[in-house]
């Protein structure tokens, strides 16, 4: 077996990882230029979904109409059913821009993700019908209320509304892949699961998790622009004057009122693959995928994801009998089990010696690594990380040209919001930075004006802040 150190490592094996990295670095890196015409496209994209929905970037209408005031109040239930977990949040408004939440999270299982709809609906109506009784119930557990208790649903994969409270199902994204309710109003199932259990709630809102964030965000923050997410999955949501939305001229709503548009933007680019870097992994993951030729551009971008991709390369590299020389590698040749949250602590070792790797490697792979191999997984991890973040950066850019942001009347003092949350924004080291870096590389030194910041909990607060929103319209009797 081999020593830590890599004295016996064949010099050959070194020189071999070396020219590997030159090819990598090729394929992953995004020059400013590039990144221009990737922005430049992206804008027309998103044009052409506003036009029209049967297009690869959907820009869906969500029926979140305007922003909020702050002033929204009152007590409202959010259940927010992500890619990784299904949780319950009970939020109190206290319609001063503050709130209060409490919680409690479940982790969703493969079966669920997988099995029939119904069931996993009807799991999400069973979990919110035991909050409810938890935090509502008497000692008995009776629930006496005068009135059912508002919910909005964060359902957070593309849907088409023709209200709020409503949304059919276009294609499952994030790796689930449930049957029966591709197609189907989810709104609808879930409220088949809330009387199933009897839970005395009333399904107010179907919302996005970007929409949740954008709202959310703007009820404390008056400069958010757009809400975004780097999470498991990747999208973005902003705000469109109604008549910039062709699509929907029909309704005659008024065309200077505004509206939510869920961008839908991991879409990018999955017809045509015209103007996305990809590399050999990235349509490895596509073909292999439960969803083949769908979302390109979150494929290289969010968390489900970029450990895969660096867990393909390092196959690679074995099957060229280049990295882990005469060591049982069947642990790491598992689909999917280098987890994206690998990455972020490889990216933060930044010790010489990389002991975080080593112990990493050691302990979930059962692999002894020398100083190259983990200087190599490093420089590896820096390249899809980066990459995943300036792809970010052409996203927002184009979110942000789209709507003139930067145009001449743009006031460098004034600073352009862009309300972010998920696991890849909050825990992936350095994620941000490179991000407003990416943002520079495009626009220059205006580029300093887009602020990115960490949100408020869109999929919770956001969820009951547009709850409040929904019920005040209704109130002054809009549909
Ligand atoms: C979904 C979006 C969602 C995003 C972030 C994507 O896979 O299609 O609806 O906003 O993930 O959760
Ligand atoms: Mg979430």
């Amino acid at each position: 077996t081999r020593t830590q150190d890599d004295t016996n490592l064949p010099s050959a094996a070194k020189k071999d990882m070396a020219n590997y990295l030159v090819r990598l670095e090729k394929q992953f890196t995004l020059t400013p230029q590039r990144m221009r015409m990737i922005v430049d496209s992206f804008v027309e994209v998103l044009e052409r979904g506003l036009e029209k929905t049967e297009q690869e970037v959907p820009m869906l209408p969500t029926f979140v109409f305007g922003w909020p005031t702050g002033k929204e109040k009152g007590s409202y239930l959010a259940v927010d059913l992500g890619g990784t977990n299904l949780r319950v949040c009970h939020v109190e408004l206290e319609g001063d821009g503050k709130f209060e939440v409490t919680q409690t999270k479940y982790r969703l299982t493969e079966e669920q993700k997988q099995g029939d709809a119904q069931g996993l609906f009807d799991f999400c109506a069973e979990c919110l019908g035991n909050f409810v009784t938890d935090h509502f119930g008497d000692e008995d557990g009776k629930v006496e209320l005068d009135e059912p208790i508002p919910v909005g649903f964060t359902f957070s994969y593309p849907c088409l509304q023709e209200k709020i409270d409503h949304g059919v199902l276009i294609r499952w994204t994030k790796g689930f892949g449930a049957p029966g309710a591709e197609g189907k109003d989810c709104a609808a199932l879930f409220k088949k699961g809330l009387e199933k259990f009897n839970v005395p709630v009333d399904l107010v809102a179907l919302i996005n998790d970007t929409t949740g964030t954008l709202i959310a965000s703007s009820y404390v923050d008056q400069a958010t622009r757009a809400g975004i997410i780097f999470g498991t999955g990747c999208n973005a949501a902003y705000m469109e004057k109604i008549g910039n939305i062709p699509k929907i001229k029909d309704l005659g709503l008024p065309e200077d009122a505004q509206m939510a548009i869920n961008c839908e933007w991991g879409a990018f680019d999955s017809t045509t693959h015209e103007h996305l870097p990809r590399t050999s992994y990235d349509v490895h993951i596509d073909e292999t995928s439960n969803k083949p030729g769908e979302q390109a551009f979150e494929k290289m971008i969010a968390g489900l994801y970029l450990g895969e991709i660096f867990r393909l390369v390092m196959c690679e590299l074995i099957d060229e009998g280049i990295l882990f020389l005469g060591q049982e590698t069947y642990k790491v040749e598992k689909p999917y089990v280098f987890d994206t949250a690998f990455l972020s602590l490889i990216e933060s070792d930044t010790t010489d010696e990389l002991l975080t790797v080593t112990g990493l490697f050691a302990h979930f792979f059962s692999l002894d690594t020398t100083i190259a191999e983990r200087q190599f997984m490093r420089r590896l991890a820096v390249l899809i990380g980066t990459r995943a973040a300036r792809l970010s950066a052409c996203g927002i850019a184009a979110i942000v040209s789209k709507q003139g942001l930067l145009d001449e009347a743009y006031d460098p003092a004034k600073m352009i919001g862009i309300a972010t949350d998920g696991s890849l924004y909050n825990k992936y080291p350095k994620f941000p930075q490179r991000l407003e870096e990416g943002l520079v590389d495009i626009f220059g030194e205006k580029g300093r004006s887009i602020k990115t910041y960490h949100a408020e909990d869109g999929s919770g607060v956001g969820a009951a802040v547009i709850a409040a929103m929904t019920k005040e319209r209704k109130a002054k009797g809009f549909a």
